[in-house]
């Protein structure tokens, strides 16, 4: 049995190689550099210059899953192990939550909603201290968990469909269908950010209605899967010079309409969370004047932390020879 399904997480992993990231790197890096136009002028100056350091540093929340193993927990929330909509039962501040269910529990089962609010208050305090190296560091990573936040499958315990036969969905809906069309066809302009009042009530609200739409993700998944016979459903394509496995292009723009165009909505949505969230941090700081922090910001301390993560990310066991 333990063999059996260690090939089959073994086959897995070499079919969908972007499995264990949250939304696709390409997606990732999107939503944080397109957050950056919905910033008001004052805020835009400071980071608009920074554009590649935030699209780029997206992703190091993922990269660094495989460095730290607390790191993990913090990407999703399996919000139905405590029961249905609204979820009542699981009380929304972490004293109470830990009071009644213990940490170690809230850790298996994922601390994305608690983590946003406390990313959220360190990047308010580096506002505070205009320390420009961590509220730019800050800003990129807390742009990676709201942007998780927007995954249905990043809260539901059937995240990779391991439960209902459809392993390999979550790359199909965060990875593929993305890298397919989204610059071809999302219309990704959003407005201007918004400031939110109850930052915590928010965090809630996103994953409850990502946990509210996994349903639909899944059971559209399997419908569609019974009108495409296995061989229409994957193809074989070279990436980065190597020939992988891979959803079929047909098959990913079928769900993709079937789903009646979410992954678009759930990307908008993302990214105006993004602005939204970078800019409440910005006023509840008391909007510190942005325009003469530094241009090149990051301690050596920083630039160590960086280096240090992309060597362990390069390094990674199925990062291969
Ligand atoms: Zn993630």
């Amino acid at each position: 049995m333990c063999i059996r399904l260690f090939t089959a997480l073994l086959v897995c992993l070499l079919f969908f190689p972007s499995l264990l990231q949250g939304w696709g790197f390409f997606a990732h890096r999107r939503i944080n550099r397109l957050a950056v136009f919905s910033l008001p002028p004052e805020m835009l100056v400071f980071y608009k210059p920074q554009l590649e350091f935030l699209s780029t540093h997206a992703t190091d929340p993922d990269k660094r899953r495989y460095a730290l193993a607390a790191e993990g927990p913090r990407h999703y929330i399996d919000i139905d192990h405590y029961g249905s909509p609204p979820f009542d039962s699981l009380p929304r501040s972490w004293e109470a939550a830990v009071a009644r269910y213990t940490e170690d529990t809230l850790q298996q089962h994922g601390i994305l909603p608690w983590h946003i609010q406390r990313m959220m208050y360190r990047l308010t305090c580096a506002f505070r201290e205009k320390d420009a190296g961590r509220i730019l560091q800050l800003s990129a990573e807390l742009g990676h968990y709201l942007a998780d936040a927007h995954v249905p499958l990043h809260a539901s315990s059937n995240h990779n469909g391991q439960l209902s036969g459809q392993q390999g969905i979550h790359a199909l809906w965060e990875s593929r269908i993305p890298e397919l069309i989204a610059d071809k066809e999302f219309n990704y302009w959003n407005g201007r950010a918004m400031y939110i009042s109850d930052v915590a009530m928010y965090s809630w609200e996103l994953v409850i209605s990502s946990a509210i739409a996994a349903d639909t993700v899944l059971r559209l998944e399997k419908a569609l899967s019974q009108r495409f016979p296995p061989a229409q459903r994957y193809a074989w394509e070279k990436r980065n010079g190597k020939l992988t496995r891979n959803y079929a292009a047909a098959y990913s723009l079928a769900y993709h309409r079937l789903m009646n165009n979410m992954v678009e909505r759930r990307m908008r949505s993302a990214i105006i969370a993004v602005a939204s969230c970078w800019y409440t941090a910005w006023v509840d700081a008391g909007q510190p004047p942005l325009q003469d922090l530094a241009r090149k910001p990051f301690s050596p301390e920083q630039e160590r932390q960086f280096k240090a993560l992309n060597k362990a990310w390069t390094k990674r066991p199925s990062a291969g020879p």
